[in-house]
Parts: structure tokens; sequence; C-alpha cells
């Protein structure tokens, strides 16, 4: 199949979703062709179903056609999930169902539709008193229902979880068009097979999710967050492992590297010392006011301990949110020091942090293109990104070497290629080598059982 889709097709969609949910027009497939990463990909159509029942009718048709579907929500994904690799196939794009439809504050949950944006279902549950945890740094440009299929995670997550710890219940739209509903308000649940956790992560090939129920926690009530500079990268990423050996568990435990300080620092001017080999954020928060303070007190007395050169507790509001600006800028700042960058976001054991550090500087130094690195280090889930610039061959080609590299430095540890981001396209060569022939096979075993004509988000995750 080629780019372009019969009008006769066209038609059968504007039938089920309203001629101004389809559209065809290159202009339009363009802005569809692309997600966080460099992967790009055309579709012959996009359909913006407003309902389940349309979700349902367009996926019969195309099960009907055998026309491939890939679900997409703002697109944000780093793993090139939602890009139409092909370049045939419907994009079935979720972004307006974007209606939070029950905030139930005596059982604490949340019913939302699948293209509601994440920072939109927060605010609007914390107007409530209630707390919806996940915090990605993509968080006001992601959906509810992307962060699920990516079982999507934050900073928060160290002491909060991720997403998928949320999900009670979920509408998903099987691969033949019939409605399955998994879960429901009770806190408690075996019967049968865990069918909810099975869609978290399974990034758009097993079922489009349209609805979910989430679980919410108390807002906490009080927060103190603190920045600590190091003159040194190793005793920075030894601190992580300080810091929770004492029993803390502080909502937030980030490390960034001097290479992404430097591009955050000239993008955002906020007077952050460049002259660091590294800087931890780590924030602590819950309903008592002293033991919150007590927490972030002995956090600075172990970044102390540790060899941090400074330590600085936000003092207000606006000192916090600069702090945070600049974590959530790292991604965006790091144009200014190449045009391209691959970030990967392999998680280790948090033992092995400071190894694995060290092995990716190795890896930067031996390759000659820089290694930016920051993440959620209290999790042992760390973004090292290379900067390159992809229209010079022969950097191409080292990215592709020091990728392998990452990955294999973070498997020889007992770690794992993806913490938040999933497998897509680009971690396709990598699945096997990660999980083993059996996890492989189990895992296509579940895809071809829900999705038999292998018209679900096909050519992800698997090698064909
Ligand atoms: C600057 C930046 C920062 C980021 N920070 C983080 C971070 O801190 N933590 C993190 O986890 N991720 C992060 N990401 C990655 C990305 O934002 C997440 O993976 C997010 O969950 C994707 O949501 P989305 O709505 O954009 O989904 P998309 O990118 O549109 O899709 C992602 C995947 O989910 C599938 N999908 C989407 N919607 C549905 C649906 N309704 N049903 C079934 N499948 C669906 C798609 O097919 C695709 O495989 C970041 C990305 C950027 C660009």
């Amino acid at each position: 199949m080629g780019v372009g889709m019969a009008n006769r097709m066209i038609e059968e969609l504007a039938k089920i979703v309203g001629e101004d949910g389809v559209l065809s027009t290159p202009e339009d497939l363009a802005v569809y062709s692309y997600d966080g990463t460099f992967a790009e990909g055309t579709p012959q159509a996009v359909v913006l179903p407003k309902t389940t029942g349309q979700t349902s009718a367009v996926v019969k048709l195309a099960a009907e056609a055998r026309i491939p579907l890939i679900p997409r929500g703002m697109g944000s994904g780093l793993a090139a999930g939602s890009v139409p690799i092909s370049n045939e196939g419907i994009v079935v794009c979720f972004t307006r169902m974007n209606r939070i439809l029950e905030i139930d504050t005596v059982n604490t949950t949340v019913r939302a539709e699948a293209g509601v944006i994440t920072a939109i279902l927060q605010s609007e549950v914390e107007k409530e008193g209630l707390f919806y945890p996940p915090d990605p740094s993509s968080i006001r440009h992601s959906t509810i229902g992307g962060n699920i299929a990516c079982n999507a995670g934050g900073p928060r997550c160290l002491k909060y979880g991720v997403t998928g710890n949320y999900i009670l219940g979920l509408t998903v739209v099987l691969s033949d068009g019939r409605i399955l509903k998994t879960g429901g308000k009770p806190i408690k649940d075996v019967t049968g097979y865990n069918l909810t956790s099975l869609f978290a992560s399974s990034e758009g090939t097993l079922g489009l999710i349209t609805e979910a129920l989430l679980r919410l926690v108390a807002r906490p009530l009080h927060v103190k967050t603190a920045l600590a500079d190091f003159d040194s990268l190793a005793n920075a990423s030894r601190t992580v492992n300080a810091i929770l050996a004492e029993g803390i568990v502080p909502a937030t435990l980030e490390l960034v590297d001097q290479t992404a300080i430097v591009c955050i620092e000239e993008a955002m001017h906020l007077g952050l010392a460049t002259d660091v080999e590294a800087v931890l954020i780590i924030e602590t928060d819950g309903s008592d006011e002293s033991a919150v303070f007590r927490e972030i007190e002995a956090v600075g007395r172990i970044c102390r301990e540790s060899g941090a050169r400074t330590v600085k507790v936000a003092d207000t509001e606006e000192e916090r949110n600069g702090l945070w600006k600049a974590r959530r800028s790292v991604g965006s700042s790091l144009a200014r020091k190449a045009p391209n960058k691959l970030g990967e976001d392999i998680t280790v054991p948090r033992s092995a942090i400071p190894a694995v550090v060290e092995r990716l500087r190795e890896i930067s130094s031996q390759h000659g293109l820089p290694i930016a690195i920051f993440g959620h280090a209290g999790d042992g889930n760390l973004h090292p990104n290379i900067l390159f610039d992809k229209r010079n061959p022969e950097q191409w080609a080292k990215v592709k070497l020091m990728m392998g590299e990452v990955f294999e430095a973070a498997l020889s540890v007992g770690g794992t290629l993806s913490g938040e981001h999933g497998v897509g396209v680009l971690k396709r060569p990598y699945f096997e080598k990660a999980l083993g022939p059996v996890s492989v096979d189990v895992q296509r075993r579940i895809k071809q059982s829900l999705d038999p004509l292998n018209i679900l988000n096909p050519g992800k995750m698997f090698e064909d």
C-alpha cells in the first residue's frame, strides 16, 4: 500500500467520526508523521474519534480491510511508538477524547478519557484536595492514554510509583472492534488474570485504550526542595545510595551532569553553577511539616558528608519552581550543544549507578561524542543523551555503536533497556537480547492471540 487512501475508505471513516474527524491532506498527514524522536513515516489517514463506540467502528472497518492502525496521544513518545514507520495505515489519535468523566472523592478515583492531558487531570483532581502522582516531564504535552501505553514514570515515581501503579480499570477496543472493560473501583481484585496490567506498557500493540479509571491519593501538604552541587559526578551518584540507605525516601532524587547543566544555564539563565560535575535535586514531601523539614535537613547533611560543595534548600515557591524549571528543560536545552540527540532511558540496580555512570563517560570519550547524563537516579533510571549531528554520516555511525554499548552497560549489571519510554522501533533490535527468547516468545503469543491479523501498531516492539 502506498501513501494515499482510497476515497471510498475516507468516506467510510467520515461516516463514523464525522468529516472534521478525518484528515487526509499531505499537510495534515505530515503533522502525524513523527514523535519526540527523529523517526518519521507518513500515515494514509488520521482519524480523531470522540467516543469508544466510534473507535470500535473504526477498528472493525480497518480489520475488514486489513489496514494497520497506529494509536496516538500527543506524539511525545521517545521510542517512535506512534510513528507510522511503514508509511501506511490509519493513525487513531485520541486528542478529541479529552473529557474527565468523574472525580470520586469518596473512593478517591478519577475516570477519564484517553486523550486527557496529564497535567490537566492533575490540576483538576488537586482542586478536590486529591493527588495523581505520576509526573512525566512531558506532563503538559502527553496524554493519559499514552502514559498508560508506555507506563510512564517521572521524578516523583521514586516515592509514589509509576503510572501502572495507579490504573484500577480500563476500557480497551480490541483488534476485532470488541470493547473490553477491565478492573473497577474495588482496591482488591484477583478475579482472573490481571488484564489491566497487561495493557500498561503495551505500546498500542494489544488494544486501543479509550478510557481509564485511576487511583488517587491525598495531596501532600508540605514540600521541601534542595539542590546539591558536586565537584565529582562519582560522588553525586554515590550520594543517591547514601540517602536511601538512611531510610529516607524522598519524593524525587534527580541527577543532572555538567554537560546538561551548562546547556540549561545557557538556555534559561537560572544562576546554576556550571563548573560543577553534577547536581542532585531532591524533594521531600508529606502531611507532617516538621517531618518533611527534618528529612530535607538529613538529606543536606548526607550530601555534605558525601562531598557536596553546597546544598541550597529553596525558601520560596518561586525558587522551587526555578529548580524544577531547570530539571524539566534539560531535554530541550541540549539542542544548544548539537542539532540531534539520542535519549535513552536505561534502568539499573541503584547500587550499580556509579559504575554505569563511569562506563557512560568512557563510551563518550572513546567515540568522541558528548553524552549528557541526567535522570531519576533514585530509581536507577538514567537518561544518557548522545549529542550529535545526524547530517554527518560518520557521527550517525558512531551513535549506533554507542547506543549498543549503552544498552550493554545496563544489561551487564542486571539492568534493563527502558524504564519509561518503551521499546517502540528504536529498541526493537535489543529486545530479545534484554529479555531472552522465552520471554519474547510468550509476548509474541500474547500479541498473536489479541491481534491475529497484526493490524495494531505492527512493526513496534517485535522484529518482524
Ligand atoms: C521532553 C520530553 C520529556 C519526556 N519525559 C518523560 C518522562 O519523564 N517520563 C516518561 O515516562 N516519558 C517521558 N517522555 C516520553 C513521552 O512523553 C511518554 O512516553 C508519554 O507517555 C507519551 O504520551 P503521548 O500521549 O505523547 O503518547 P504518544 O507518543 O502519542 O504514543 C506513545 C505510545 O503509546 C501508544 N498509545 C498512545 N495512546 C494510546 C491509546 N489511547 N491506546 C493505546 N496505545 C496508545 C502509541 O501507539 C505509542 O506506542 C518525554 C518526552 C519528551 C518529548
